[in-house]
């Protein structure tokens, strides 16, 4: 069964073919960075604007890139029907349903969460997590601990009242006034902190701990504190570059233990719970950062040095937005007949825990 299948949640126009034979037969992300890179976050009118140019490149990119013939090789389209910029969504999903009436196809609506956690059943074959799995989700707009029992069944351990994760980088970026080129803010954050430098750092004083010892993330104190610093120094053009690098480090660190914490707390309810956890899936845009995925390997082989708990993270190009992971968690629904009605609507807010079991 092959699938054609569109996302266009946020800023990224993403189209991609794959098969249920794990073949992936086209992966085109068109980046939008630098259109947002004047304004706070991702600016919607902006973001739309860039789907409606995108979106018919990128579904021709991915039928060119797979040598495909639209109206002979593809057996169904897939979208992703929510969470996300409601006008975004409507463009990848608008795409999906005129394609899939013109070539009478049937189609799926994807809960975007969902696919960024089910991505290491497809990359991390023939190995992947086994169920129930712990489920690090870390991206723009989430900070999620999940339990993943199936492929529909997620329970929400913990989650963020403020501000993701991935937002507290583009904040924390953005302040400390990094170039942003073609790697987006966090990923220019994480470049930064990892170059190399040879004398003393000055230190930082330690970052608060929001939330300790509960099960539950916290963010928005982080981008305060840095934000202080900066101004308690009169400003970031007042700070030199080590100053600005012991800044962006510790925040970095402070970020990553915030997890680091979580994780353990979630594995120690899944023992309270007898819920045999062997592996744990951290995934989204924010798990592409390679220092937190050395962190987190070290902070698992501690928490079980004999038998240590397996980390599995999709690879870096597949943590952030992609068509690809859409594809993938469309499969299943494909492969049992399970299809959506051409007149499906769009949920620009869907809970996790909320899918229905199909
Ligand atoms: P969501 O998946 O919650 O709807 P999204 O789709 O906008 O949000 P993703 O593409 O999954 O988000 O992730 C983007 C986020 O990941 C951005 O906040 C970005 O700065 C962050 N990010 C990307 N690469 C890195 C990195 N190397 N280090 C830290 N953060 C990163
Ligand atoms: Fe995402």
């Amino acid at each position: 069964f092959t699938v054609l299948a569109v996302e266009s949640s946020a800023d990224d126009t993403c189209a991609a073919i794959v098969t249920s034979s794990r073949q992936i037969l086209s992966n085109v992300v068109i980046k939008q960075h630098d259109l947002h890179e004047g304004f706070g976050g991702i600016h919607p009118m902006i973001a739309i604007e860039a789907h409606q140019r995108n979106m018919p490149i990128a579904v021709k990119r991915a039928l060119g890139e797979a040598k495909l013939d639209v109206s002979k090789d593809i057996d169904g389209i897939a979208f992703t029907r929510g969470p996300g910029i409601g006008g975004c969504l409507s463009v990848g999903s608008n795409a999906a349903k005129t394609l899939a009436a013109a070539l009478n196809l049937p189609i799926v609506g994807v809960h975007h969460m969902q696919a960024h956690a089910l991505t290491p059943l497809l990359t991390s074959w023939p190995n992947p997590p086994k169920f129930p799995f712990l489920t690090l989700l870390i991206s723009g707009g989430h900070t999620l601990l999940l339990l993943a029992t199936s492929l529909t069944s997620f329970r929400i351990l913990a989650t963020t009242p403020d501000e993701s994760i991935g937002r507290t980088f583009d904040k924390v970026s953005r302040m400390l006034e990094l170039k942003w080129s073609n790697l987006g803010p966090g990923a220019a954050l994480e470049q930064f902190c990892a170059q190399t430098w040879e004398s003393d750092l000055p230190k930082i004083p330690a970052l608060p701990w929001p939330m300790r010892g509960k099960l539950g993330f916290s963010y928005a104190s982080f981008h305060s504190y840095v934000e202080r610093y900066i101004s308690s120094r009169g400003g970031i053009q007042e700070l030199d570059m080590a100053t600005k690098l012991a800044l962006a480090r510790t925040f970095q660190t402070a970020a990553v233990a915030h997890l680091e914490e979580k994780l353990v707390l979630a594995y120690e309810w899944c023992v309270t719970q007898n819920i045999e956890v062997c592996d744990v899936v951290v995934s989204g845009g924010v798990a592409s950062n390679q220092f937190l995925r050395g962190r987190l390997q070290e902070c698992l082989i501690k928490l079980n040095p004999v038998n240590p708990i397996s980390l599995c993270f999709p690879p870096p190009h597949l943590c952030t937005d992609n068509a690809v992971m859409i594809a993938w968690a469309s499969m299943h629904r494909f492969l049992a007949r399970d299809y959506d009605d051409y007149t499906v609507n769009l949920r620009s807010k869907w809970n996790i825990d909320e899918l229905s079991p199909n």
